[in-house]
């Protein structure tokens, strides 16, 4: 490929979630994550939990989530047994071994497309297998149009310390576009509730590159963003996956018929997200990974538990766990999910059991998007010293200037961190590059 190609915002995976990549899991290793399940935790090992709420008001043309716009709210109630029940299975496995829960995230998918009434009744049953109350966050992402000040309140007494809101962009024209449900007036309602409630921490999730994007536009949004001054501000570069509605267009239309819309190049995704880096740096947020900033001694347990190795039960249609050295994932469709759980079983549908140097790199790669790895940890943890186990690719990486190598750590330079996720099969090993990542 070339580099004008490479640099155009094509179809495919450009972000990297985890390693080895998602092609790799099989149906086949499920007897090892059954046994997994059934040992005792590693210690020290901390454990959360993902619940995936499925439901959306409308598909976003950019989402490649497994997410339902046609359900009934007798279909929502079945579904939320389902959950409740792979909780209750979880929740009597070896695996957990007594453990609190250090971190609990709600995602979707729409989780505050539930109802008040909905989201308190699922947590009420929730609580007769497990407890949040010593979870260090309680993560709760929200569409801003279906939030009301009732439901808010709702959630902030269930414990949800940090709400993320989902805004993407302040603009009507582009939101309407990209098939967003909300408008800016819900935006500014749903976040004027939520600061009065005072949630421990409110993150706005930005997207830089969204058809129709203007740098004008961009540094509105940058400027709104920082005029409300969120607790985080959370940023992704848009691309184009195959499953999306953008992606159906551009493999339908021939090749001489241009496409009805197009999306910004990678480097001008990546001025925009550096522009952003810049603002908010002066109105006192540091960049706290290759997408997060993060205003005064804020954290996000979730990322940073995932990245450093936690285990990670993840519930719902589809959703991806880690557990005991061993990736998990769920089936991915409604009536498969429902009917395993109707049969009282944990609804996996393939697994990859990961073998200690495959998780080395799992969290080097992962560590390096908050843009440092310190050598100490790792040597602490996996006794290797990631300098010269992966000299060759910081080497690499330090000769194109996207990194620099320090005694003991390694920091990537503004442009490599914001295209961190292209770089970092430099370091998979050769069976796993240039195959398909999902
Ligand atoms: S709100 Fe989120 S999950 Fe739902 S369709 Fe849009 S991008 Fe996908």
């Amino acid at each position: 490929m070339t580099d004008t190609a490479q640099e155009t915002t094509g179809l495919g995976n450009y972000f990297v979630a985890n390693y080895p990549p998602f092609s790799f899991w099989k149906p086949d290793h499920l007897s090892t994550a059954k046994e997994a399940l059934n040992r005792p935790p590693q210690p020290d090992s901390p454990l959360g939990l993902y619940l995936h709420i499925p439901f959306c008001r409308k598909r976003c043309k950019f989402c490649y989530f497994r997410v339902y716009t046609d359900k009934n709210a007798r279909d929502v109630e079945h579904y939320l047994d389902a959950l409740v029940r792979e909780i209750e299975l979880y929740s009597q496995m070896p695996i957990v071994g007594g453990r609190p829960l250090h971190y609990v995230y709600f995602g979707g998918g729409t989780p505050s497309y539930l109802s008040a009434t909905q989201l308190t009744g699922l947590v009420e049953r929730l609580n007769r297998f497990i407890t949040w109350k010593q979870a260090k966050e309680v993560t709760f992402e929200c569409e801003p149009g279906t939030l009301q000040q009732h439901k808010l309140v709702a959630l902030r007494d269930l414990g949800v310390t940090r709400l993320s809101l989902g805004i993407e962009n302040f603009d009507d024209k582009i939101l309407e576009a990209n098939g967003r449900a909300h408008l800016s007036a819900e935006i500014y309602r749903a976040y004027g509730w939520a600061r009065d409630l005072k949630f421990d921490q409110i993150n706005i999730d930005l997207i830089a590159g969204m058809v129709g994007e203007t740098w004008d536009n961009w540094k509105e949004c940058v400027r709104k963003t920082i005029e409300l001054s969120p607790d985080s501000v959370t940023i992704y570069q848009l691309e184009l996956p195959f499953n999306t509605v953008y992606s159906k267009e551009l493999r339908v239309v021939g090749q001489d018929e241009p496409p009805s819309f197009s999306v910004a190049d990678w480097p001008t995704k990546r001025a925009w997200v550096s522009y952003a880096f810049d603002e908010m740096g002066k109105a006192g947020y540091r960049v706290s990974s290759a997408y997060t900033l993060i205003k005064g001694g804020g954290q996000f347990v979730y990322r940073d538990a995932l990245w450093h190795g936690a285990d990670m039960f993840g519930t719902g249609v589809a959703s991806f766990g880690h557990v005991n050295g061993v990736h998990v994932q769920n089936v991915d469709t409604w009536e498969q999910y429902i009917a395993m759980l109707d049969k009282g079983e944990i609804p996996l549908g393939r697994a990859l059991p990961v073998p200690p140097e495959h998780l080395l790199i799992r969290e080097m790669i992962l560590q390096l998007k908050t843009g440092r790895l310190e050598s100490a940890y790792f040597q602490r943890k996996f006794g290797v010293d990631i300098l010269d186990r992966f000299a060759d690719g910081f080497a690499h990486l330090a000769d194109q200037g996207q990194l620099t190598r320090t005694n003991g750590s390694v920091e990537m330079t503004r442009e490599g961190l914001l295209q961190v996720d292209r770089l970092l099969p430099t370091f998979f090993e050769p069976q796993h590059r240039g195959t398909r990542y999902t």
